[in-house]
């Protein structure tokens, strides 16, 4: 099983909710001035990776 997850540069992102709106695990989590993925969740579809208007998901080994 590969092992990966899914980084989120917050100093890169501007917290549009984008990625939010298409994740279909409900794994990111938006504040103010932070972004968080939920590991346990994200089944690394990389919805978000494909969606993110400014490229900033990632997807990176463990
Ligand atoms: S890879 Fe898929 S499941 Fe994981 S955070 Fe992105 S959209 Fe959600
Ligand atoms: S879609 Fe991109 S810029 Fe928008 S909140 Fe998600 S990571 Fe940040």
């Amino acid at each position: 099983m590969s092992r990966s997850r899914i980084f989120i540069d917050p100093g890169r992102c501007d917290y549009c909710g984008t990625c939010v709106a298409v994740c279909p695990a409900d794994s990111i989590t938006l504040e103010e001035s932070t972004v968080f993925v939920d590991d346990k969740t994200c089944t690394r579809c990389l919805a978000c990776v494909r969606i993110c208007p400014l490229g900033v998901p990632r997807e990176v080994s463990q």
